[in-house]
C-alpha cells in the first residue's frame, strides 16, 4: 500500500515536472535551438556566438544561452534564406533534353517543375518570385500546403505581353490585370520592351499607365521587363519594379530613386546559362542559332549596366537571377557575377537577397532577417561569403518556416 502511494506520488511529480530538473515540457520540446558562430542578420549586421531559437515557423528569440542545442552550425556562416525576385520556376528541359519553356502541362513537365523547386530550395533559396507562367500556381499551392518541398513561391500568373496596339485598349488591359488577380496572382508581370538588341517599347505610355494603375488599385505590385525608354515609361506609370534595365540613362535611374521604384538587374547567370546549355536552347522557339554570339557580347554590357546602377545613390537593387531551365539550383551564381564582375560589395549582395528583396515583396516584416518574430528561414554556408563569394555555392543547411530540409554532414 505504502509502495503504491509512493509510486503514485512519483508519477504525479514526474507528470507535473520536477522544479530545477532538466526534463522538458512539451512546450519546450517544440523549440529548435541553432548555435551559430557567425550570423549575417540579413540587414547588414553581423552577430557572433549566439543561438537562434525557433518555435513553430518563427524565430522566437536570439539568446546566446538557449539550450539544448539541436543544430550546431558554429564554423559556418548563418544567414536568412535567400529570396530570388525573378525566376521561372516551371521552365525546364523536355524529355528530348531541349528547352521546353515554362508552360508545359504534361506529367513530365510537372515533375520537372517540382524538381526545379527542390533544387532551388536545396540551393538556399527559401522564397522565389516566379514571373511569367500560370503553371506556377498549382506548384505554389502544393508547396504552401506542405505537400511538396520547395521555396515559398509568389507568382504573376499570366504575364501581360506587350504587343503594341494588339495588347488592347487601356480598359482591356485593366480587365486582363483583374483576371490575373482572380486567377490568384500575387503580382503582375509586364513585358514592356523587346531585348537589349531591339529595345523598342512594346506598350505605349497609356497602356502601361492602365496596367500599373489597375494593379495598384487591386493591391498588386508590378514587375516590368524593360530596357531603354521603357524604363522611364514604367516609372512614370507608377509601376513597382524594373526587371533587367540596360540602356536606361542615369537620369532614368535617378527618377527611380525619386519614385521609390526597385531595380532588378542581372549580372551574368541568365546569359552564361544560355551559353552553357547552348545545345539545349539552340533551335527552340526564341533561340535561333544566330542569337548565341549576341548573348555572349551582351554579358559585358550587363556588367557595365550593373556598375552604372551601383553608382546611383539610393537606388534599391534587389536580387533576381532570372533562372530558367538549367539555372534552377544555381541561382547563387548570380551573386558571384554581381560581386566578381559587377563590383557589388559582398554584404550588399547578401542583403539584396535578404531584407531588401523581402521589402520589395512587401514582406519586409516577415522574411529576410534573422530577428525575433521573423519566419524561420535560415541557411548556412560552409565558408564566409564576405571574404570569398564562392561560398554561396556551399549551402549545407536549409530551414524554411521552421522545417529543416537540408543538414549536410560537415
Ligand atoms: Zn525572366
Amino acid at each position: 500500500m505504502r509502495a503504491l502511494i509512493i509510486g503514485l506520488y512519483l508519477l504525479l511529480v514526474i507528470a507535473s515536472g520536477v522544479p530545477g530538473s532538466t526534463s522538458q515540457t512539451p512546450q519546450q520540446n517544440k523549440q529548435i535551438v541553432i548555435a551559430a558562430g557567425t550570423v549575417l542578420d540579413g540587414k547588414g549586421g553581423v552577430l557572433h556566438n549566439t543561438r537562434i531559437v525557433v518555435e513553430g515557423s518563427k524565430i522566437v528569440r536570439i539568446d546566446p544561452n538557449a539550450a539544448p542545442v539541436n543544430y550546431d552550425l558554429r564554423g559556418l556562416t548563418v544567414l536568412p534564406g535567400w529570396i530570388d525576385s525573378h525566376v521561372h520556376i516551371t521552365w525546364s528541359f523536355g524529355p528530348d533534353g531541349k528547352n521546353a519553356g515554362a508552360g508545359g502541362t504534361t506529367p513530365y513537365a510537372t515533375y520537372a517543375a517540382a524538381a526545379n523547386a527542390w533544387a532551388t530550395l536545396m540551393a538556399g533559396f527559401t522564397t522565389v518570385q516566379s514571373v511569367g507562367s500560370p503553371t506556377d500556381l498549382p506548384l505554389r499551392d502544393a508547396i504552401a500546403r506542405g505537400a511538396l518541398p520547395g521555396p515559398r513561391i509568389l507568382s504573376s500568373a499570366e504575364p501581360l505581353l506587350g504587343r503594341g496596339e494588339q495588347s488592347g485598349t487601356p480598359d482591356e488591359i485593366r480587365a486582363f490585370v483583374r483576371k490575373q488577380k482572380e486567377a490568384g496572382a500575387d503580382l503582375i508581370k509586364i513585358f514592356a520592351a523587346g531585348s537589349p538588341r531591339s529595345p523598342q517599347m512594346l506598350l505605349s505610355q497609356e497602356q502601361l499607365n492602365a496596367a500599373c494603375d489597375e494593379a495598384k488599385k487591386l493591391g498588386l505590385r508590378t514587375l516590368v521587363h524593360a530596357y531603354k525608354d521603357a524604363v522611364r515609361a514604367a516609372v512614370l506609370a507608377g509601376c513597382t519594379q524594373i526587371e533587367h534595365g540596360p540602356l536606361a540613362t542615369d537620369d532614368d535611374l535617378k527618377l527611380m530613386v525619386q519614385r521609390g521604384v526597385w531595380l532588378d538587374p542581372q549580372a551574368g547567370l541568365v546569359m552564361e546559362n544560355y551559353l552553357l546549355n547552348k545545345d539545349r536552347f539552340a533551335g527552340t522557339p526564341g533561340y535561333p542559332e544566330e542569337v548565341f554570339p549576341m548573348i555572349k557580347e551582351m554579358i559585358p554590357e550587363f556588367h557595365s549596366f550593373f556598375k552604372q546602377a551601383l553608382k546611383i545613390p539610393g537606388l534599391k537593387i534587389v536580387f533576381g537571377s532570372d533562372a530558367v531551365a538549367g539555372s534552377h539550383g544555381r541561382n547563387a551564381e548570380e551573386f558571384i557575377d554581381r560581386v566578381r564582375d559587377g563590383g557589388a560589395d559582398p554584404m550588399a549582395a547578401m542583403v539584396s537577397a535578404n531584407s531588401l528583396s523581402a521589402e520589395a515583396l512587401g514582406m519586409g516584416n516577415q522574411l529576410g532577417s534573422i530577428a525575433t518574430g521573423f519566419e524561420a528561414d535560415i541557411i548556412a554556408l560552409d565558408g564566409d561569403p564576405l571574404k570569398d563569394i564562392t561560398a554561396v555555392r556551399r549551402v549545407v543547411f536549409v530551414m524554411k518556416g521552421g522545417v529543416v530540409y537540408k543538414h549536410a554532414p560537415r
